[in-house]
């Protein structure tokens, strides 16, 4: 069970492994040319790293990893236990968005897996999985309606947590931007797929809901982390999908954190 913890200024953060997403190559790296795929297998495991952010004794968690959908996945609460962070400890949830690996984790029992938690979810995302009625999404969704409150536009959560509508990869897409003292700390989770497909900003993971939309947001994420030099996180980079963008010959290029 892998787990990293952190430091940004002064706030506490906690990365955690939530096991491995099983996915094709075509389904990993949609719309993307062979020359940057032909070194992946057909099929494999991609990475599944989530966030708790401790500020002020609150614990606030971005995505809740699969939880029972997927037999693979779904080791989010033992690490953070392993942390000394139970469900009941946590006191708000960020949904980045709605697609299954990152919100499957969110109920337990067909009831919120952390009760205590209000959940926040960008309106357009809510409205999206509503108007889908027969989608597990919509059935998991539904089960935190009186939990959720639904975020409006981009606003600061508590000081130093700020949330980002980043359209794209779902129309509701969140990301979630951590600052204390000089450091900051940028969670852009989905709107990446693998450092390699850095050089193909048109590729994308499967069911991004408006491709061309993602491809506007992800130049313009990458252009500012890369100005700025800000730490990103992203979901489904290799662990623990912390590292910064660099530029070389006009091409972003990834730095991991650890090397
Ligand atoms: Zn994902």
């Amino acid at each position: 069970m892998k787990t990293y913890p952190l430091r940004i200024g002064e706030l506490n953060a906690l990365v955690v492994s939530d096991g491995g997403m099983p996915v094709t190559k075509e389904f990993f790296f949609a719309n993307t040319p062979d020359h940057i795929t032909h070194q992946f297998p057909a099929e494999f495991d991609a990475p599944l790293n989530f966030i708790c952010i401790s500020i002020d004794h609150k614990n606030i968690l971005i995505d809740t990893g699969f939880g029972s959908e997927c037999k693979d996945a779904g080791l989010l609460i033992q690490a953070l236990n392993k942390h000394g962070i139970s469900r009941y400890d946590i006191d708000e949830v960020i949904l980045t968005h709605g697609h299954l690996d990152h919100i499957g984790g969110a109920v337990i029992k067909d009831k919120p897996a952390f009760p205590n938690a209000t959940y926040y979810l960008h309106v357009e995302e809510w409205e999206m999985w509503a108007a889908d009625k027969s989608s597990k999404e919509h059935s998991i969704l539904s089960m935190l309606e009186d939990s959720i409150t639904l975020i409006h536009k981009d606003m600061e959560l508590y000081p130093g947590i700020r949330l980002f509508h980043t359209p794209g990869h779902t129309y509701g897409h969140l990301s979630v931007m951590v600052y204390s003292e000089n450091q900051r700390l940028f969670i852009v989770s989905d709107l990446l797929n693998d450092p390699a497909a850095l050089r193909h900003l048109s590729s994308h993971i499967g069911l991004e809901k408006s491709p061309e939309k993602g491809r506007q947001t992800r130049k313009a994420v990458l252009d500012f982390a890369e100005e700025q030099g800000i730490l990103l996180f992203v979901c489904h980079y290799p662990f623990p999908g912390l590292g910064y963008i660099e530029k070389k010959d006009g091409v972003h290029q990834w730095t991991p954190l650890l090397t």
